[in-house]
């Protein structure tokens, strides 16, 4: 029955129902793919707030999200790095300032609940896309499409899945894609403070030795924390009263912020690394965690993954231009070499920041503080990190 067929046959089905599985279906249904999402709810409220650069940013304003979270959001203008680790090599404190490469801000940070409640709400509302709630159960990759079955016996064909399902992906695994998973000695400890002192829209990140503690902004005299710790210390945090942690997070913090008072619970995370050695296979494409983990410094994450979905939609929209096959191995060859330098620089150099604070090797603090040293020093290095921080090769714009 043709009318049959129409429902249950997708140029694109998304499956996970995290951002980089939203934000995908969101862009590619705008860009005129008929799109299905498999995802199931979400399992909590996410108290995490995430940091978005300028690309990011205007991803999501093209998907018709920005506007639904500028309010709750607060602008970056400045991020100070500060080493408190105590070692006799002692790197100098360093400042980006957005202003010197003429930005108003490098960027927003923005409460996880309210980014994925849009998403959720937009996905629901979009043109071309059909959300079916639920896990997928299995997939098959055949010459012509892919099917996939979900939980609930449902069953849907499309000539490309993108694989969204996180870092245990179903997906990658069906279709025998390696993993490299590593994993760090750090815990990461989440929640958002109120605090005396404006944050004048500056993210302060302390260089400790058992990793970052970075304080970003939120509106208002609010900001978010991520103190990376051993799992003992991570476990004394996140046990002690609220009286006791608000002085101890204060006292880490050297006030700099004034008095603080805890504005959400505390949730914790295990540190962990995850590179899949490949990003494509038969009409399948990976996206964001599935494809790739690494600590939350220097919030990279989520605008790694918006960048694999924007070069995605891009080797899309145009083999739909030239009326090729969107889940062919030519065209899903493009989004492989497109991604794969970027996701390898990214991946290896905030392992190499997180293990070059965790060492007690002294060439490797010497290189750490030089590294340090010359970026507060020498303007066209800054800005070039400033760039390269925000999106890959930016920052050699500065030498063409
Ligand atoms: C403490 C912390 C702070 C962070 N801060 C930042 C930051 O400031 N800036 C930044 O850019 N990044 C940051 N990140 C990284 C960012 O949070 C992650 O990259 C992002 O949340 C990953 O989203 P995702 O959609 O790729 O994966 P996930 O959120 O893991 O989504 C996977 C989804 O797939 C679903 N799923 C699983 N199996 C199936 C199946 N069989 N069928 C259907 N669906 C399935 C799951 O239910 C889930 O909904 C931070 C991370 C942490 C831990």
């Amino acid at each position: 029955m043709p009318g049959k067929k129409q429902t249950d046959f997708f140029d694109v089905a998304v499956v996970g129902g995290g951002p980089s599985g939203r934000i995908t279906a969101l862009t590619l249904a705008k860009r005129g793919l008929s799109c299905v999402l498999v995802a199931p709810a979400a399992p909590r409220p996410d108290g995490r707030t995430t940091a978005l650069w300028q690309k990011s940013i205007s991803l999501l304003d093209e998907i018709g999200v920005w506007q639904s979270i500028r309010d709750n959001a607060a602008q970056l203008k400045k991020m100070r790095m500060i080493d408190d680790t105590g070692r006799l090599i002692h790197a100098p404190e360093v400042v980006f300032d957005s202003s010197e490469l003429e930005l108003e801000e490098f960027g927003f940070n923005i409460l996880n609940n309210d980014l994925n409640a849009v998403l959720e709400e937009r996905c629901a509302a979009q043109k071309n896309l059909t959300v079916v709630p639920g896990l997928v159960s299995s997939a098959a990759f055949g010459r012509e499409h892919a099917v996939l079955t979900t939980a609930n016996d449902k069953t849907i064909k499309a000539r490309l899945v993108v694989a969204a399902d996180g870092r245990n992906s179903l997906l990658r695994e069906t279709v025998g894609i390696d993993v490299k998973r590593w994993s760090y000695p750090q815990v990461a400890v989440v929640l958002n403070l109120e605090h005396r002192l404006p944050h004048h829209n500056v993210s302060t990140e302390f260089h400790t030795p058992t990793g970052p503690f970075t304080l970003v902004p939120l509106p208002g005299r609010q900001s978010s924390l991520v103190c990376v710790e051993t799992a003992e210390g991570a476990q004394r945090l996140l046990t002690m009263s609220t009286s006791e942690l608000e002085l101890e997070l204060e006292r880490r913090a050297h006030s700099i912020l004034g008095w603080f008072k805890l504005a959400s619970k505390a949730q914790s995370f295990p540190l962990a690394g995850l590179t899949a050695t490949r990003l494509t296979a038969d009409r399948l494409a990976l996206v964001g965690e599935t494809a790739h983990v690494f600590p939350p410094i220097g919030a990279q994450g989520l605008n790694l993954s918006l960048r694999d979905i924007s070069d995605l939609g891009n080797v899309l929209s145009k083999a739909l231009a030239r009326n090729q096959d969107i889940g062919s191995s030519a065209v899903l060859a493009g989004y492989e070499t497109r991604r794969r330098s970027d996701i390898r620089s990214r991946t290896n150099a905030v392992d190499a920041l997180n293990r070059s604070l965790l060492t007690g090797f002294l060439p490797v603090q010497l290189a750490r503080g030089a590294g340090m040293y010359f970026a507060g020093k020498v303007g066209p290095l800054r800005r070039l990190l400033m760039r390269e921080g925000m999106a890959p090769g930016a920052g050699f714009e500065l030498f063409r």
